[in-house]
C-alpha cells in the first residue's frame, strides 16, 4: 500500500534512470519518452550541461532568502528580459505559482492607477491554469473544481474561439484577459495568429491587459515563450515547465508599466528563483538561445508535422486530427486515448493524454530525426494493431 495522497492514477512502473530521449525501467526496459515529464524535461534526460550547471552551484550556494541579491537569478531575469516583451520578472517553484503572480500583477496594476473595480479576469473553456484555488476556478474545469468550493470569484469565463461571447464579457470592471496560446490539456488546441491579434487589439482598445499562460508552449513551439510568431506583445507572461529543464521554476513575466503596483512587500516566495534553480535555467538558456537551436527545433518539427499527417492520412479511422507546433503535438484520435496510451507504452513509447481524446507528444527538443521517426514507427505500428 502507497503512504502517497491518491491524487495520482499511475502506471505501475517507475525508472531508475534517465539519459537523453530513453527513460530506463527498474526491470531494465527502455523506454523513448514523450512525455518528458509533461513537457519538462526540454532537453531530455540527464544533459551534460544541466548536470554540471546543477553540481557547480550545489558546491557553491543552493539556497538564499530573496532578502539578499542573487546574482544568478539577476542574471537569468536580464536574460529574459533581453529576449522578450518583458521588462520584469518574478520567480517562482511552479507554472501555478506563476498564474497566481499574473493575476496579482494584473489587479495590483489597476489598484495602483486608481481603478480597483477593474480586477476581473476573463478565460476561456478547456484552459488549465493550475492546481491553486485560484488557478482552478480561473480555468473552471468542472471535474478539476468539484469539492473545492465556495467558488474563488473574480473570473469570468466564455467559450473557446467565440469572438461575440468575447465581446460580450468584457466590462468596466474587467482587468486582463488570460489565455494559453496553445491550450496543453485543453487538448493542444491551437490559438491561431490572427486570434492572438484580435484579443490583442481587443484588450488595447479597452484598456484591460493581456494575460499570456505560456507555461506548457515555452520553447517548444521553436521560439522563446511559443506566442511569437504573432507578433503581438503581452502584458503578462507565465512560464514554468521548460524554463527548469526538469527543476522546479517558473516566472512571471512583465512590462515595466504592468509592474508598477509591485514594490517591496506586495508579494514574494521563499525558494522562487534561488541560486540552485536559476543556474539550471541560465544553463537550458544557453542552450536553447545557442545559434540555430530552434531553427533546428522548426525543420525537425516539420519533419515531425509532416510523418504525423502521413499517419493520419493512412489510419484514418484511428487518428482524426494532428494538431500542435513543432515539438508541442497533438493526436485527436477516434479510438480510446487510456488505450492508446497503453499500447504504446507496451511498444515502450511514453505519451500523456489530454482532453478531447488527444494523446500528447512531447520529445525533448534535443531528440534526432532518427529518435523521432522511432517514435513515429511505434504510433505506426499500434494504429496497424487496430486495423488487425
Ligand atoms: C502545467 C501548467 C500549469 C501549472 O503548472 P504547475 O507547474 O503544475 O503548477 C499552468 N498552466 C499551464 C498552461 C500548464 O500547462
Amino acid at each position: 500500500m502507497t503512504s502517497i495522497l491518491g491524487t495520482y492514477a499511475r502506471k505501475d512502473i517507475s525508472f531508475k534512470k534517465g539519459k537523453g530521449t530513453y527513460l530506463y525501467s527498474e526491470n531494465g526496459d527502455k523506454y523513448l519518452d514523450w512525455v518528458c515529464g509533461i513537457a519538462t524535461n526540454i532537453l531530455g534526460h540527464g544533459h551534460p550541461r544541466l548536470v554540471k550547471a546543477i553540481q557547480n552551484q550545489s558546491k557553491k550556494l543552493w539556497h538564499v532568502s530573496n532578502a539578499f541579491i542573487i546574482p544568478e537569478q539577476e542574471k537569468l531575469a536580464k536574460r529574459l528580459t533581453n529576449f522578450t516583451f518583458a521588462d520584469k520578472v518574478f520567480f517562482t517553484n511552479s507554472g501555478t505559482e506563476a498564474i497566481e503572480g499574473s493575476i496579482k500583477i494584473a489587479r495590483k496594476y489597476f489598484h495602483k492607477i486608481g481603478k480597483p473595480e477593474k480586477n476581473r479576469i476573463i478565460t476561456f473553456e478547456g484552459a488549465f491554469h493550475g492546481r491553486s484555488l485560484a488557478a482552478l476556478f480561473a480555468a473552471n474545469n468542472k471535474s478539476h473544481c468539484e469539492g473545492f468550493g465556495p467558488k474563488v470569484d473574480g473570473f469570468d469565463q466564455v467559450s473557446f474561439a467565440n469572438h461575440e461571447a468575447l465581446k460580450k464579457a468584457i466590462n468596466e470592471n474587467t482587468a486582463a484577459i488570460m489565455v494559453e496560446p496553445i491550450q496543453g490539456e485543453g487538448g493542444i488546441k491551437v490559438v491561431p495568429d490572427y486570434c492572438l491579434q484580435g484579443l490583442k487589439e481587443l484588450c488595447d482598445k479597452n484598456n484591460i491587459l493581456l494575460i499570456l499562460d505560456c507555461v506548457q508552449t515555452i520553447f517548444r513551439t521553436g521560439s522563446l515563450l511559443g506566442f511569437e510568431k504573432s507578433k503581438i506583445s503581452p502584458d503578462i507572461c507565465a512560464i514554468a515547465k521548460g524554463i527548469g529543464g526538469g527543476f522546479p521554476l517558473g516566472a512571471v513575466l512583465a512590462t515595466e508599466k504592468t509592474s508598477v503596483g509591485m514594490t517591496p512587500g506586495t508579494h514574494g516566495s521563499t525558494f522562487g528563483g534561488n541560486p540552485l534553480g536559476a543556474s539550471v535555467g541560465n544553463a537550458v538558456l544557453d542552450i536553447v538561445l545557442s545559434k540555430g537551436f530552434f531553427n533546428n527545433v522548426k525543420k525537425k518539427g516539420s519533419y515531425f508535422h509532416e510523418e504525423l499527417k502521413k499517419l493520419k492520412d493512412n489510419f484514418p479511422k484511428i487518428i482524426e486530427e494532428v494538431r500542435g507546433i513543432n515539438f508541442i503535438k497533438g493526436l485527436k484520435l477516434k479510438v480510446d486515448s487510456t488505450e492508446f496510451v497503453s499500447k504504446l507504452m507496451k511498444h515502450k513509447l511514453l505519451v500523456v493524454k489530454a482532453s478531447e481524446n488527444c494523446i500528447r507528444l512531447f520529445p525533448p527538443l534535443t531528440s534526432t530525426t532518427k529518435e523521432l521517426s522511432v517514435g513515429l514507427k511505434i504510433i505506426k505500428k499500434v494504429c496497424q494493431e487496430y486495423k488487425n
